[in-house]
């Protein structure tokens, strides 16, 4: 590879600036600004996640060779393989849902877009990276959209491009992406719960400066440089936790939470139990994910305690480099391994991507010997990519993500306790199926109800999240106007 200058560097990426302003001329956002703003905002995302050049460059263009006359064969001409390739899979991308054309021709036919749209991306991951940038972007700017729009974009971005984020342990974005869509998604729930945070907050504030003090001291004592500071718990990941604990707010411990940032892995375990001779832990909340790293590779020490005057705080305890990691992920790794990296994508090498990022590896594999005409076992690479998560869609085409092991009335449920209480039968892929059916990747799933239909307590074996058997319990309680309604029903 020719080293560049900076100054060569800008002037490739100004070039695209230009290019991208003449090709958008005359295009206008729902906004009522120019077009141009959109991949100028794109631009900006992904300079400051540290990406390469090219892949700044390709998110200058990204949208220039679907909205506008410009071609994949200008884009090559000028800027080279590189870019034309990410272009080409962004714009690809934004078309999976519809069918993926091009990607037809290599894949074997599954109904199962999510694992399409996954093994496409498997060329060059840097391709979803521009993608989230520009859906984050789309994500700011969502008010500008009719209501029955914002509901769609915001929907799919809960359902499939945070948990992505997630799965790249891109930790800022997928908060920022999670909090913007479920704005959205259930705007009265999101006020009440940011009211409920800040007011919790508020009242935490003086002892917990007061905790921040106690530790900062002992620390000091110990010659451990660190930094803290105070977390504060997005909506989002707060009514997640709160459908897993029936909605029980004093089960939830990491509403306040301290983050110490120390020098290495040494000082991790040392502060750990600094804090542990303040603070009593609590019993089954200590947890190493330095030795034993999340999925997407996020390492970190955790600890819940409760102070002398019986706050609840849990604390972060990570290197700066796991810090890093944790709130820039995959965007973390290129900014420091960029060569590295782009070298090994190349190569297929797999010893230098990131803590269990391996999944990517494998989506690589797969595209590449699919591609190759070679036979490849999906529902093994399936199993590796979504161990604990499933993609199923409604008949209209939504996504909801389930736990793997959820059956038809989790799926129920999940849309509406209305549509789960009435359910009378389930069609999965357009066939009639028994509701202890387990659900799988894919599967398209239609809810049959009837108004007179009335919640059964044999559910209670076909239920398989307890999101769902919350609801179902709490319609079954005899105390519920439920009995008599289904008593007027036997009449
Ligand atoms: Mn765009």
């Amino acid at each position: 590879m020719v080293e560049q200058s900076s100054n060569q560097k800008t002037e490739r990426i100004k070039h695209a600036v230009e290019i991208a302003k003449k090709a958008h001329e005359g295009q206008f956002r729902k906004t009522g600004e120019p077009y141009i703003v959109h991949p100028l905002a794109v631009k900006k995302i992904l300079e400051e996640w540290g990406m390469d050049e090219d892949t700044i460059i390709a998110g200058i263009l990204h949208d220039t060779v679907e909205d506008t006359s410009l071609t994949l064969e200008d884009i090559r001409q000028e800027f080279g393989d590189s870019v034309a390739f990410l272009v080409d899979g962004v714009t690809k991308l934004s078309t999976a849902r519809n069918g993926m054309r091009d990607i037809d021709t290599y894949l074997p036919a599954t109904k199962d877009n999510f694992l399409r749209l996954m093994i496409a991306l498997g060329d060059d991951i840097r391709v979803l990276i521009i993608k989230l940038a520009d859906r984050l972007h789309n994500l700011r700017t969502l008010s500008a959209l009719p209501p029955d729009k914002q509901k769609k974009i915001a929907k799919e971005s809960l359902e499939v491009f945070a948990p992505l984020a997630d799965r790249l342990n891109m930790g800022l974005l997928r908060v920022e992406m999670a909090d913007l869509a479920f704005k959205y998604v259930d705007p009265r729930r999101f006020e009440e719960l940011k009211n409920l945070i800040d007011k919790y907050n508020k009242s935490a504030e003086k002892s917990l400066n007061k905790i921040k003090e106690e530790v900062s001291s002992a620390l000091k004592k110990e010659k451990i440089s660190f930094e803290i500071s105070g977390r504060v718990k997005s909506v989002y990941s707060l009514h997640k936790k709160l459908a897993k604990h029936n909605q029980n707010i004093n089960e939830i411990y990491d509403l306040t939470a301290l983050r110490i940032i120390v020098d290495d892995i040494t000082d991790c375990y040392l502060t750990l139990g600094i804090i542990h001779s303040l603070y009593m832990p609590m019993n089954g909340r200590i947890k190493d994910y330095i030795a034993m790293p999340k999925q997407n590779g996020y390492q970190s020490l955790h600890t819940t305690v409760i102070t002398k005057d019986k706050h609840i705080v849990e604390f972060q305890i990570r290197t700066r480099e796991m810090h890093e990691y944790a709130e820039r992920g995959l965007a973390a790794s290129f900014y420091y391994n960029e060569q590295k990296l782009t070298e090994n994508y190349k190569s297929g090498k797999i010893e230098h991507l990131p803590t269990n990022l391996l999944w990517i590896t494998e989506l690589q594999m797969t595209a590449a010997k699919l591609r190759e005409g070679k036979k490849v076992d999906l529902k093994k690479l399936k199993l590796n990519l979504f161990a604990d998560k499933i993609f199923v869609y409604t008949p209209k085409g939504d996504i909801l993500d389930l736990p793997a092991g959820a059956m038809p009335l989790d799926f129920a449920y999940k849309l509406h306790s209305e549509i789960g209480d009435h359910v009378v039968g389930v069609k999965i892929n357009g066939k009639m199926s028994n509701l202890n059916k387990k659900l799988e990747q894919g599967d398209i799933v239609e809810i049959l109800t009837s108004k007179n239909q009335t919640p059964k307590s044999s559910w209670l074996d076909k239920i398989f999240t307890p999101h769902a058997r919350a609801k179902l319990m709490r319609a079954l309680r005899p105390d519920q106007p439920q009995t008599k309604k289904r008593q007027k029903h036997s009449k």
